[in-house]
């Protein structure tokens, strides 16, 4: 679509990236702020979970080195404060670390890496060694804290295989850089004590969860499906009986239904476009990490400056964003909802990866209810 058709006129392109600035705050959007980068459409692992689904190949998609350091600088010079590093496997793609440094030198304050952990070298543990700063965070899956747990999703040795990872980077002293990714399932909810256990025992940063979002390969899998409501009703009675974990939790833990219940406040504000993009490896480019939905999404993206795609994209994202702000009122179920206060429909993005539509309640609407009734 061209420029004209938004109503505003072509800059220049030095004047690019403070014309891209202006239409954000034209269409009330936030600037980005943290960039996900999905560099490789593969993985070394098959786990059942898998939203992009991700799959070893011998051929597989990854985006080019080259493109993603100019948009990664592109990025910083825009004011952008963070990168995540995510596939598939990033391990799997041959400039991952090269990718790192290259953020690092552009000056960006906070470099993640999403990793199963599995691949890590004693060299490249010795590499993130060299580039390690405070902004550094090294995300680790962890879904179970047992081999028979965390491998029904991901495969037989992936828990082996993960561990022995994570001690090379407790070897190199990389322990405070490392946070523990934990999907919430109805198999291995019970376990999440055990896995904050282990992760105190590591003297790790933190165990961060997020509930599985039935999409991707997880649609279709019979053995993976998110937790009951009775289950995080169960896990907020641990929290109020159990001081041990209550502790712990405080000290590491993210549960968005713990957190729910820990924090009654009112929803000031809906979702954040574009604070949070999500780029794919095949050059599409979505609002946030969640909302993956094509018709307010911007292709062609690695042949495009960063700019040109923000002032693309911002008045699909203005569009989406105001549909976010009537979701209370807008969804049947939500108007006369308790919840509604502090839910508002919940994660647009949710409810479009588990139904494919956006004005619908996400899929955790019942575990909210739930834990509403244990206020
Ligand atoms: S769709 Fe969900 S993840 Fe995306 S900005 Fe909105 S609330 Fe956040
Ligand atoms: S709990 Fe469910 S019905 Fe209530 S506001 Fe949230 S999504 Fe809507």
């Amino acid at each position: 679509m061209a420029l004209s058709n938004y109503g505003i006129s072509p800059p220049a392109s030095s004047d690019l990236s403070s014309h891209a600035a202006e239409v954000l705050l034209q269409q009330n959007l936030s600037p980005p702020r943290t960039f996900t980068l999905a560099i490789t459409s593969t993985c070394n692992l098959t786990c059942r979970h898998c939203w992009v689904e991700a799959v070893p190949s011998a051929s597989p998609v990854r985006a080019p080195e080259k493109t993603l350091s100019r948009l990664i600088e592109e990025f910083a010079a825009c004011g952008g404060e963070g990168v995540r590093f995510t596939g598939g496997e990033p391990l799997c793609h041959p400039a991952w670390l090269d990718l790192m440094k290259f953020a690092r030198t552009v000056g960006l304050p906070r470099i993640a890496l999403q990793t199963n952990a599995m691949l890590m070298t004693d060299n490249q543990v010795s590499a993130l060694c060299e580039l390690d700063f405070h902004g550094l965070s090294l995300e680790i899956s962890l879904d179970g804290a047992t081999a028979e747990v965390h491998d029904l999703v991901r495969g037989k040795g992936a828990f082996e295989g993960a561990l022995a990872g994570i001690q090379r980077l407790l070897k190199g002293g990389l322990a405070p850089r490392i946070t523990i990714a934990f999907t919430e399932m109805h198999h291995n909810l019970d376990e999440f004590s055990a896995v904050l256990e282990l992760a105190d025992m590591w003297s790790v940063k933190a165990v961060v969860a997020g509930t599985l979002v039935q999409c991707g390969r997880a649609d279709t899998e019979s053995l993976v499906r998110p937790p009951d409501p009775e289950q995080y009703v169960n896990l907020v009675q641990q929290y109020d009986t159990n001081p041990h974990f209550r502790e712990l939790y405080q000290k590491m833990g993210t549960v968005a239904a713990l957190e729910w219940y820990r924090h009654t406040t009112p929803r000031t504000e809906c979702c954040t476009f574009i604070e949070n993009p999500y780029l794919t490896p095949e050059g599409r480019l979505y609002p946030c990490l969640l909302c993956h939905t094509k018709d307010f999404s911007v292709s062609g993206v690695f042949d495009k400056s960063l700019a040109a795609v923000i002032i693309e994209g911002a008045p699909l994202w203005s569009s989406l964003k105001q549909m976010s702000f009537c979701r209370a009122t807008a969804i049947p179920e939500c108007r006369n909802c308790p919840e509604k206060v502090v839910c508002a429909g919940g994660c647009m993005g949710r409810a479009w990866g588990s139904h494919g539509i956006l004005l619908v309640a996400d899929d955790r609407c019942e575990v909210r209810r739930a834990i509403g009734h244990q206020y």
